[in-house]
């Protein structure tokens, strides 16, 4: 059998592990046929399955490798902080360190909170919305992904009944739903909480309109609200500060995760500074948040990302990758659509509302040896290589030759 490792792994998962898997990870009713359950080995942007297959990988773990996996200099870094410690009774010299490297990095930052996953930041970031405020109420985009927990995931049983009437919802890039959601707040508004972009699943994706974003800010001026970023997908792939200063907006907190730490497990909360003191109200905490190494490999991770300007450099990767595709569905008559900035980008085709079309594209994709995602978006990183884009292109002309 040609996928017998995985096959024999999917079977034990199914008696261990309800629906075999779970989340953004379970392959059997999210993939294409052909995609992998189980990995072996990665290395720079590289991933192999449990059966030995090869893959050029544009998930990057759903945006955590940035810098390549097992990066020899954020692994040398990290280990070495792991050596001397990485969880004590109290944290090491690295939360300093890091929060002061933020602090530097981001403009609206003037201090930082850590944790482990993008959804302890954007949990953080309402907290501390809602301590400055004395209000309830933060608005959140319709079909946007800010987590998992409870209060951000409205479209699975398990919540709370009633657990989502604090976080009504606006129309991403809808100035005038902003506005109608704000003011049916009744005076109850802490925030309004946007990402970098609309990246939703399934979606072609949506940069942000200039004039919708300058809407937030002056919404959240106008009610005292805190305007909240969550970068945690997007956050330093389009720039080194927080997406949205590309749009000349400052948010008042921001959520950071996923490429951070490039795959250690670490998340950030950057607040400006009048939300310090009602950050400092809030008791938030976990066994894991004060963990060193992943703190010394985001330290060399960001080092990495300023020496080479990742966003410039991941712009140009993911320029070839989207032009070279352009060309080659042309050729083939395919009427694809790319959206999105080019270092995150989302390749659907047109007329494809079941994403068909696209899954028998990216199934013939897997058996060429090239990991793509048919309708979320995917990832370029450092690790990426011209070299390796050509290769890819060589594998969507052969993949579009076969549909
Ligand atoms: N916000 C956004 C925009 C995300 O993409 C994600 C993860 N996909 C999260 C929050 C939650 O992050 P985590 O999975 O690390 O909790």
């Amino acid at each position: 059998m040609e996928h017998a490792n995985d096959s024999a792994l999917r079977q034990r998962a199914a008696q261990v592990i309800p629906n075999g898997m779970y989340g953004h990870m379970a392959i059997g009713p999210r993939m294409p046929a052909g995609y992998p359950q189980f990995f072996s080995r990665a290395e720079g942007a590289r991933l192999w399955d449990v059966d030995g297959r090869e893959y050029i990988d544009y998930v990057c773990s759903y945006g955590p490798m940035i810098v390549g996996y097992g990066n020899s200099r954020v692994n040398a870094r990290a280990s070495a902080q792991r050596k001397a410690m990485d969880i004590g009774n109290g944290p090491a010299e690295t939360i300093v360190e890091l929060a002061e490297r933020l602090v530097g990095m981001v403009a609206h930052a003037d201090w930082a909170v850590f944790s482990k996953n993008g959804n302890d930041a954007t949990t953080t970031c309402i907290m501390a919305a809602r301590a400055y405020a004395g209000k309830s109420k933060v608005l959140v985009a319709n079909g946007a992904y800010h987590g998992s927990q409870p209060w951000a995931n409205r479209r699975a049983p398990g919540a709370p009944v009633g657990e989502h009437d604090a976080f009504p919802t606006y129309d991403y890039n809808d100035s005038t739903s902003l506005e109608q959601a704000a003011q049916a707040c009744g005076g109850d508004l802490a925030g309004i909480m946007v990402s970098a972009f609309r990246h939703d699943a399934g979606y072609h994706q949506e940069l942000t309109d200039p004039q919708f974003a300058a809407t937030v800010r002056r919404l959240c001026d106008q009610y005292d609200a805190a305007l909240i970023l969550d970068d945690v997908r997007a956050g330093f792939r389009l720039s080194l500060d927080a997406s949205w200063s590309l749009l000349g907006i400052r948010p008042d907190l921001s959520a950071w995760g996923k490429a951070l730490a490039n795959g250690e497990a670490l998340a950030a909360t950057l607040g400006s500074e009048r939300y310090r003191e009602a950050m400092a109200s809030v008791f938030v905490t976990g066994s894991y948040w004060y963990q060193a190494a992943p703190m010394a490999a985001a330290l060399e991770t960001l080092d990495i990302l300023t020496e080479e300007d990742a966003p410039t450099r991941l712009e140009a990767l993911g320029e070839r990758l989207r032009r070279g595709i352009d060309e080659i569905a042309e050729l083939h008559q395919q009427r694809l659509r790319q959206s999105g900035p080019p270092q995150m980008p989302t390749i659907m085709f047109e007329d494809d509302p079941k994403a068909e079309r696209g899954s028998a594209f990216c199934s013939a994709l897997i058996e060429r040896g090239v990991y793509f995602h048919p309708w979320h978006n995917m990832f370029l990183s450092l690790a990426h290589t011209e070299a390796d884009i050509d290769r890819t292109l060589e594998a969507v002309d052969a993949a579009m030759k076969a549909l």
